[in-house]
């Protein structure tokens, strides 16, 4: 191999395409398992696991628990990744969660600026809009015009917006607020109104 060819190009660097994207990860992939870091079953397993056990099905059971549950409400707001762990939930990229909790008066939003942390126990594996880099800046510099353009989200101005910078040491999740008209039920009826974005901080929970 040449020098020239080690070289990487800024098309290299910063993959632009779906397609691109993916060849990087077969590329990967195979190299990995060509140098022994990892098996093709280890992989496939892992795809399993993030494809059809863990993802927003068991963040929304945790909010729907906290919003039915004050004692287990505070927990999760001290420490959520302990919290977590009392319903089974926990592991890969989940070492230290936060949950942030939304008000009348203060609306949180997630991002990690670098990269794409994310807390894959609760969240499953992040949306591809929140890897990119029109995502990661824009929602930092204006939070609110890009919730109302790009999401739909009208966040009224007497509220304050709050954006946390997830990093590979602290990941966050929010705790949507409960939407009214919802007295009568049960968690697992909540947690069924309970999506990915909400727990993003880009959409609101409705009934
Ligand atoms: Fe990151």
């Amino acid at each position: 191999m040449t020098r020239s060819e080690i070289t990487p190009s800024p098309a290299v660097t910063v993959p632009r395409s779906e397609a691109e994207i993916a060849a990087r990860m077969k590329a990967l992939e195979a190299l990995m398992i060509e140098k022994g870091i990892m098996t093709t079953e280890a992989v496939d397993r892992l795809a399993d696991i993030y494809e059809n056990e863990v993802g927003p099905q068991l963040g929304a059971a945790v909010v729907a628990k906290a919003w039915t549950d004050p004692e287990f409400k505070a927990r999760l707001l001290a420490n959520a990744t302990e919290a977590c762990a009392e319903m089974g939930i926990g592991g890969l990229q989940g070492e230290d969660m936060v949950a942030v909790e939304n008000t009348d008066t203060v609306h949180n939003v997630i991002v990690c600026t670098l990269c794409s942390c994310y807390p894959w126990p609760v969240l499953g594996l992040p949306p591809n809009w929140y890897k990119q880099p029109a995502y990661r800046s824009r929602i930092v510099r204006e939070p609110r015009t890009m919730l109302r353009e790009e999401f739909g989200h009208d966040v009224p101005d007497s509220m304050e917006v709050r954006v946390w910078d997830s990093s590979a040491e602290l990941r966050y999740m929010v705790l949507p607020q409960r939407p009214a008209n919802t007295e009568g039920k049960s968690a697992a009826e909540l947690a069924e109104l309970v999506t990915r974005d909400a727990m993003i901080g880009v959409a609101p929970v409705r009934a």
